[in-house]
């Protein structure tokens, strides 16, 4: 059976329009009109992003912004501090240590959010660290870190340069690096952005670009400086060859996401994730994240207790649902499924109708799991 319903956090279900955006006849990436294209997607990374200045967008996954991010700014010698609540978290944090740099590790449990304290304690007791590096939204636990009232715990004077893991946040729930402060924010395309996967693009802040002066990047095509000398001329280009259809896919993506209002975007993934919470308990599964100021708008992950999770997935799979299991530790007894498009009621009934069927719980269920999701959905904002 064909996936009808694409659930996996990342690639995610995309609108037609950018698929269809992908299947432009290319142009050259010389060209007047690749100028355009590059200058066009800008503007709108920044609008949505609220910050000035270049957006690097790299031929690469997500993983590959986070390389170029490490790669740019440590090398042996320097100290670095992690803050880790899952898998993506502790990525990051190896792919760091690549560069020769010294981590400090701070672990938080699987399935709850650092917390503001968490971070600035780590910074009060390691001082001298040139980067802190931290998960915006971990994406193998469906939870969220407060990333604006981390970074304003953190007083300004000993700040190290914040690195964020925006890679499953950007483009489904808030994340304004200029106004939060943070210095380096990475992410990709093909979660919260809604494109295809394959572009990784990395935000630096004033103070990042600064540190910057004078250093040259081990890394020829990962070279922020040399991607943002060829962004600023005056026919913005890319240094090499850069993925153009992905290029039109990200253009009419980013335009529907603030087309409808990023506001507007932003409460209804909320309200989609609330509703699909409300549903999944009434099942009597549970979710990982107990905090519910914690879960994450763009994906949900949930435990099925007594039951066999990946049966649970192998069946949907065979209704043409697609979703995402546990990773590392969590291997085996999660579920994870995402909500990064402009999905609504009628989506989140075949999911939740999906499961039912899928987890055989016609016997067991006390509570009526629609009546409770609508409850959430239909309430007023
Ligand atoms: C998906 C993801 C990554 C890795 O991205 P790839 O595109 O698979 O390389 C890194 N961090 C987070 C938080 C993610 O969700």
């Amino acid at each position: 059976m064909n996936t009808k319903y694409l659930l996996t956090p990342g690639p995610v279900e995309l609108p037609a329009e950018v698929l269809r955006a992908g299947a432009r006849p290319l142009i050259g990436h010389r060209c007047p009109a690749f100028s355009e294209l590059f200058t066009s997607i800008e503007k709108m990374l920044q609008e949505l992003l609220k910050s000035e200045g270049p957006v690097i967008i790299l031929p690469s996954s997500g993983t590959g912004a986070l390389e170029c991010m490490a790669v740019n700014f440590l090398e042996k010698g320097d100290k670095f501090i992690s803050i880790s609540c899952g898998v993506f978290g502790n990525r990051f944090r190896e792919i760091a240590l690549r560069t020769g740099a010294e981590g400090i590790n701070i672990d938080v449990e699987f399935g709850e959010s650092v917390t503001p304290k968490i971070a600035a304690d780590a910074v009060k007791n390691n001082p001298g660290c040139k980067v802190l590096m931290i998960t915006h939204n971990e994406t193998s636990t469906a939870v969220v870190n407060p990333i604006k009232e981390i970074i304003a715990a953190i007083p300004e004077k000993d700040r190290p340069l914040i690195f964020v893991d925006g890679v499953s946040s950007v483009g489904a729930m808030e994340c304004f690096p200029q106004e939060w402060g943070i210095d380096v924010l990475g992410t990709a395309s093909q979660k919260g952005l809604l494109t295809p996967p394959g572009l990784g693009l990395v935000w630096l802040s004033e103070k990042a670009w600064k540190a910057l002066d004078g250093k040259i990047c081990p890394s020829y095509s990962y070279d922020l400086k040399l991607h943002k000398k060829e962004l600023e001329a005056k026919s913005p280009a890319n240094p090499f060859t850069p993925p153009v259809s992905l290029y039109y896919a990200l253009e009419a993506a980013l335009s529907e996401i603030l087309e409808r209002g990023t506001d507007i975007w932003f409460n209804s993934h909320r309200k989609y994730a609330d509703a699909l919470a409300a549903g999944l308990e009434a099942m009597g599964f549970d979710l990982l994240a107990k905090n519910k100021e914690a879960r994450s708008s763009g994906v949900t992950a949930f435990k099925y207790p007594g039951g066999d999770t990946e049966a649970v997935r192998k069946k949907l799979r065979a209704m043409g649902i697609e979703t995402a299991g546990g990773q590392g530790k969590l291997k085996g007894i999660l579920i994870r499924v995402a909500h990064y498009n402009n999905w609504g009621w009628p989506e989140l009934c075949i999911i939740l109708g999906s499961l039912y069927g899928a987890a055989g719980m016609a016997q067991t269920l006390k509570k009526d799991f629609l009546a409770e999701a609508w409850n959430v959905w239909n309430k007023e904002d």
